[in-house]
């Protein structure tokens, strides 16, 4: 130990700190003994020492005062240590004090020490209470944990509220009521008997009223949940965070929880934007991937008309502002580029291919009779010799059979070559027009790409060209010309439950029903992924409304079938009319709208929308 003390503050101070680090129980006898060992004195303390001592109690009072937990136990505490020091009963006020500090849980920021809070809890656990069910219990503890466990002060502050409360509901005593949650209990402490205790925290709720706060949280929590949780599904850390915080937001009820809360709501903020960054990037690399994949395309096909038409689709789809609908485009683009191209492609190869050898053929041919002319040509050469050479008749004769018998021959060969020959020529020349139409073939069908290769409905572009001429004819008779904008309602869980094809499937057979109904002037084109567009030619809204209607009931009727399961099919629809002047894009937002409305009428409705007094 250093120098020996003199000042009885001094003194008076080391005695506590030895007390405590050697622990001793702080006892008035150890404590009169110890400070007497310090202070190396054999008296007890002087006038002047009692009035050091009174200003070490103002101190201490003062301090017993700050600490976090203000007890009526610790008030009745500083009360025994202030009449205490009025009548110098020194040595009585050190075991106070360290009771009263040992109170606060051994450390000053803990709300209480961590045996004697587990020791309670335990306690608590198991008494069986008509307020707090045990599963009750164990969501409280559940919700205390997960919000708080990473924080010990606060995790210790919020147990001891939890035991408390579960003590005054077992006990059936004190002016604390159920609380609905342990943090609001915590908050219910506070507030004590001023508020109902499931009700928020008394400084949140002097600001707000409950039922206001109440829906704040369930707003909060359901924001997170829904628009949150629900489109983090490659993200299971930040869906994980995000969950905790809806339910941290459902309990919070004290400024205090706010705070904490708010601070966990920022970083959770700032990850979530640098997850929806990187999805930026890898959407724009997808995107920029894509076009150079047509552009390579493109560069390959050459003078390949038909490809680059295609191409040129897929780059306009891309340069707009992507969408589900937009990439099913894309995706329909690129099959058809890879159906046609190898249907017609393959047919085209065929019949170059048997052009070839028919010429080939022919030039086989053509070699052959040149070698059999050859051939001849010494038979003939040696009948000559041997006619010169004949002494006799009979010889000649023999020569002159011989001779017969090899033209007949040579004849038939002749014929016969000549015969395959005409044929190769004709073979030849019927590829060669195969070869032709063929080409033909794959330019008309790039200009005809008008219809939707999946369902047989005309594709926007064929749409496109259908409203021109019924603009066109419409400004001519001045008959009213009807647009129907049709959505498949929950089509995504029609995909999710069934598959994606059995979705292409309801697409194909929609439409097939839509045809039916409709009358051979009406057109109807796929406008996106599972959104048809109806043009009504020479119709009054009325009745275009009754046409959509018509096909809702028809599709009542005709179930969709996948897997021997009748699916229903239902769709949403707004129907307008196009006013003279407008501009297509006009009249089908309109319809847009309506079906829109549709849709939050509660789907499978169809709902009319007058044209505009001017347009
Ligand atoms: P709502 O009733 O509000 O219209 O809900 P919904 O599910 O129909 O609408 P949402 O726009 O959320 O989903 C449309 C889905 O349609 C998204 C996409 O998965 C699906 N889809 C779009 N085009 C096609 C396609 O060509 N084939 C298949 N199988 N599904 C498609
Ligand atoms: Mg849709
Ligand atoms: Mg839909």
């Amino acid at each position: 130990m250093t120098d020996k003390l003199t000042n009885p503050t001094d003194i008076a101070r080391e005695t506590l700190k030895q007390l405590a680090v050697r622990r001793i129980a702080p006892t008035p006898e150890r404590y009169e003994e110890l400070y007497y060992e310090i202070s190396g004195a054999k008296h007890k303390p002087s006038g002047a020492a009692n009035a050091a001592a009174n200003a070490l109690v103002v101190e201490l009072v003062a301090a017993l005062k700050a600490l976090p937990k203000q007890t009526p136990e610790l008030t009745r505490q500083i009360a025994s240590i202030e009449h205490a020091a009025q009548t110098k009963d020194w040595i009585s006020i050190p075991p106070i004090v360290m009771q009263a500090v040992e109170a606060q849980g051994g450390q000053a920021n803990l709300t209480r020490a961590w045996s004697e809070l587990i020791r309670d809890l335990v306690a608590q656990w198991d008494i069986r209470s008509p307020h707090y069910s045990a599963s009750r219990k164990q969501e409280s503890l559940a919700k205390v944990l997960m919000n708080f466990g990473n924080y010990p002060n606060l995790l210790n502050e919020k147990l001891d509220a939890l035991v408390r409360s579960w003590a005054a509901g077992a006990g059936g005593g004190g002016d604390i009521e159920v609380a609905e949650t342990p943090i609001e209990t915590a908050a219910a402490e506070e507030a004590k008997d001023t508020k109902p205790a499931n009700a928020v925290g008394a400084d949140v709720a002097a600001e707000m009223n409950v039922e206001d706060w109440q829906r704040w949280r369930e707003l909060l929590s359901k924001s997170l949940r829904v628009g949150i949780c629900e489109h983090l599904h490659d993200y299971p850390e930040l869906t994980e965070e995000a969950t905790s915080l809806a339910q941290a937001a459902e309990a919070v009820a004290s400024s205090q929880g706010l705070e904490f809360l708010n601070g966990r709501l920022k970083k959770f903020w700032v990850l979530l934007e640098r997850s929806s960054e990187r999805e930026g990037r890898v959407i724009n690399g997808l995107i920029n991937l894509l076009l150079l994949l047509s552009d390579n395309l493109a560069a390959v096909s050459g003078s390949d008309e038909w490809v680059q038409g295609q191409v040129a689709v897929i780059r306009d789809l891309l340069s707009h502002p992507l969408s589900v609908n937009r990439l099913y485009d894309i995706e329909a683009a690129f099959k058809e580029i890879v159906y046609k191209q190898t249907a017609l492609k393959s047919s085209l190869d065929d019949a170059q291919s048997s052009l070839k050898s028919m010429v080939s053929l022919f030039i086989d041919r053509l070699g052959g009779m040149v070698d059999s002319t050859d051939d001849y040509q010494h038979k003939i050469d040696s009948y000559a010799g041997r006619i010169e050479h004949a002494h006799e008749i009979v010889d000649l004769k023999r020569v002159i059979d011989e001779l017969m018998q090899d033209t007949r021959v040579m004849q038939l060969d002749m014929t016969r070559s000549r015969d395959e020959l005409l044929d190769a020529r004709a073979k030849a020349e019927a590829a060669d027009h195969r070869v032709i139409e063929l080409e033909r073939e794959l330019r008309a069908v790039s200009e005809k790409i008008r219809e939707d290769q999946l369902t047989g409905a005309l594709n926007r572009r064929g749409f496109k060209e259908s409203f021109d001429t019924e603009l066109a004819r419409m400004e001519r008779s001045g008959k009213p010309l009807c647009v129907s904008l049709l959505d498949i309602d929950n089509f995504k869980k029609l995909n999710d439950k069934q598959g994606h094809q059995a979705g292409d499937d309801a697409l194909i057979h929609l439409v097939a029903v839509v045809k039916d109904v409709l009358r051979p002037t009406d057109v109807i084109a796929r406008y996106g992924g599972e959104e048809f567009v109806v043009l009504l030619p020479e119709t009054t809204l009325t009745e275009a409304a009754s046409i959509m209607r018509r096909v809702q009931r028809e599709l009542t009727k005709r179930f969709f079938l996948h897997n021997n399961e009748r699916i229903l099919i239902t769709f949403s629809a707004g129907v307008t009319r196009f006013a003279p002047g407008e501009t297509q894009e006009a009249a089908i937002e309109r319809a847009d709208l309506a079906m829109y409305e549709a849709k939050k009428a509660g789907k499978n409705q169809v709902v009319v929308t007058e044209m505009p007094k001017t347009a």
